[in-house]
């Protein structure tokens, strides 16, 4: 569940806004997105993978907030944790040299 905009990470370029497919954002008077429907969002973590400065964190847990705080998410170096996991590197240190996918194609020859 989306659980921590950073307004200090955020360029206010709405992309999240657009892109989240249950419509959980809104805007506030600068631009900074509102997590303002949180229980409708759908844990699918597109806004966090298309944001350009890694602004966005979303919690595994879907059933519930799980209370984490923009301070945690940073010290635990969980901002653009998983894009990056997912190799994509648009704006980012690259991930896809990580991506294990070839070793199981190996491994079936
Ligand atoms: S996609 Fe990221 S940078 Fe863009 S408005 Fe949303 S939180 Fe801010
Ligand atoms: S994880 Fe998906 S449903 Fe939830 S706020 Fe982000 S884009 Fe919307």
């Amino acid at each position: 569940m989306i659980e921590v905009v950073s307004g200090d990470r955020c360029i206010r370029c709405d992309i999240c806004e657009r892109i989240c497919p249950a419509f959980v954002f809104d805007r506030d008077a600068t631009g900074l997105p509102i997590i303002a429907r949180q229980d409708d969002c759908q844990t699918c973590y597109l806004c966090e993978i298309y944001c350009p400065t890694d602004a966005l964190y979303v919690a595994e847990q879907a059933n519930g907030p799980t209370g984490m705080t923009e301070a945690e998410v940073e010290r635990r170096g969980l901002f653009g944790a998983y894009a990056r996991a997912l190799g994509w590197s648009r704006g980012r240190a690259g991930g896809t040299d990580r991506d294990p996918t070839h070793l199981l194609r190996a491994a079936q020859n």
